[in-house]
């Protein structure tokens, strides 16, 4: 394999001199007011709005590594203030202008993170910028003009969303092949590791104590069951997202989906010139496999994109270490559509793992009768949707009534995921036929969209 070094986490903690020291760890029995389990963004977040609303809880978070080890220290970096899937499946826990709503909430995220980050002294390489989602056939151009069409259906301001033409596509972005690409205003990138570990420190300044290297076993109503003593709390919150399978009763909630990233080396000043990509955007592109890119603080590629998309039984990764066969796929994605790099050597790839919930939808919510509350299954767009979980959260683990508790994502209970095989055998499925999609519609010339995604959609419900 091509690449200098695979996993060790993520390319972020090397960017930041290499991987944390742990925290200490639970030293027994303990009680508090709210013990959160996990210390990703959704758990973090939560921690600091509770603190900002009443400074004197006392709130501790249990983590079986370290903060920012699962995927909010592993992703692309988009800070998108994005929708996880189908506005149309929300309106069956509430109504169209709580959909318009959740959006408009959902966007503000984007700006929310940045003050937060300025007002904290968080430094996450944060910069303003759009998301270019490109299409290099017409097909994809077709899927792009009815994403845009359904945008405008929704209410979606012009600024936020509009699709620009060839010339001016190539203009940002010197993409082989490209049609056309639909812009995405008001979204920011960042460097994750360096966000969720500022954040940490944050809310350890505040007060709440992060105990590291203490795997939950359990959750049930008012105790935190694990390998290093109970936690007793009056308010439980669970925020492990992808790893949510590995807590006992939790094991078809949400599937652990794998995403992979691979990052170049520094590219020459020469070759950005060939590039354009002045603006940092964040882009991607309108395949079925998708990909997702980022230009970083030091001026390398990173691009992402599913690789082997689930392991049987909801296995997860040691470390972030992806297989062979991921890498080659992304440096082939790489090399497609931006030609010019293919000089560059790969210095770091590594994967992990994003909750996705039977019906593609994300949700945040809090059982009264027990006192447990969640949030996650964000399908890919958690950087900027776990800062409204941790707002939302906050709201009702204080039980307080707000705009934000009303809307439609609050308390949905999708079904649960089938049970081995026919779960690992649903989600390949689905990218086999996406990915035999994505090949016959470059072979066709691309003129149509191929009927075999439409199946793949309908095969796992997304
Ligand atoms: C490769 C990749 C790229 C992505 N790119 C983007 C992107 O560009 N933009 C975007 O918006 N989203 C992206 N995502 C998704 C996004 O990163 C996640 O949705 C988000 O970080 C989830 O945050 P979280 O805190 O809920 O979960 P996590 O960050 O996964 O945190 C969960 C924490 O819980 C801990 N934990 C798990 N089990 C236990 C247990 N039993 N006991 C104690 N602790 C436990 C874990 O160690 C972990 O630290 C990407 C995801 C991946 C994997």
């Amino acid at each position: 394999m091509d690449v200098k070094k695979n996993g060790d986490v993520s390319f972020w903690y090397a960017d930041m001199g290499g991987l944390p020291d742990y925290r200490a760890a639970l030293p027994g029995d303990i009680d508090v007011d709210v013990c959160i389990v996990g210390a990703g963004f959704t758990g973090l977040w939560t921690a600091y709005y509770l603190k900002k609303a009443n400074p004197d809880l006392s709130i501790a978070i249990i983590e079986k590594e370290f903060a920012g080890y699962g995927a909010s220290g592993r992703n692309g970096g988009w800070c998108s203030g994005g929708f996880s899937w189908s506005r149309s499946k929300y309106l069956s826990t509430g109504t169209r202008e709580g959909v318009i709503d959740f959006e408009r909430q959902l966007r503000g995220t984007v700006e929310e993170v940045i003050r937060v980050c300025e007002a904290e002294g968080i430094d996450a390489n944060i910069r303003r910028t759009d998301c270019l989602t490109f299409a290099c056939t017409p097909a994809q151009m077709q899927r792009l003009r009815a994403d845009q069409a359904d945008d405008m259906a929704w209410e979606v301001p012009v600024e936020r969303s509009h699709l620009i033409g060839a010339a001016e596509a190539a203009e940002r972005i010197r993409i082989k092949d490209v049609q056309g690409a639909l812009v995405t205003g008001g979204v920011a990138r960042v460097q994750p590791a360096k966000l969720v570990r500022g954040l940490a420190e944050v809310v350890t300044r505040k007060g709440v104590t992060i105990y590291e290297q203490t795997t939950v076993t359990g959750i049930s109503k008012g105790r935190v069951t694990t390998n290093r003593g109970t936690v007793t709390a009056h308010r439980i919150v669970r925020a492990t997202e992808g790893f949510t399978h590995g807590i006992s009763g939790n094991e078809r909630e949400w599937i652990p989906l794998n995403s992979a990233i691979v990052v170049t080396e520094p590219v020459p000043d020469a070759m950005w010139d060939e590039l354009g990509w002045s603006g940092y955007e964040v882009f991607g592109d309108a395949s079925h496999a998708y990909c997702y890119a980022q230009r970083t603080q030091d001026n390398r590629i990173a691009m992402g994109g599913r690789g082997v998309p689930y392991r049987f039984g909801s296995k997860t990764d040691v470390n972030g270490e992806t297989q062979a066969e991921t890498v080659e796929k992304l440096k082939d994605i790489l090399y497609r559509m931006l030609p010019q790099t293919r000089s560059l050597k790969l210095d770091h790839a590594w994967c992990g793992v994003l909750g996705v919930p039977r019906d593609w939808c994300t949700t945040a919510g809090l059982d009264p009768q027990t006192g447990i509350a969640w949030a996650g299954g964000y399908v890919g767009l958690g950087v900027s949707t776990s800062n409204f979980s941790g707002q939302t959260l906050a709201d009702l683990v204080l039980d307080k009534q707000t705009e934000r508790t009303t809307l439609p994502w609050v308390n949905r209970k999708p079904r649960k995921w089938e049970v081995e095989p026919f779960r690992w055998l649903g989600v390949h499925g689905m990218y086999w036929l996406y990915n035999l999609a994505d090949r016959r519609e470059a072979a066709s010339g691309g003129q149509r969209t191929s009927r075999l995604a439409t199946l793949a959609n309908r095969i796992t419900g997304r």
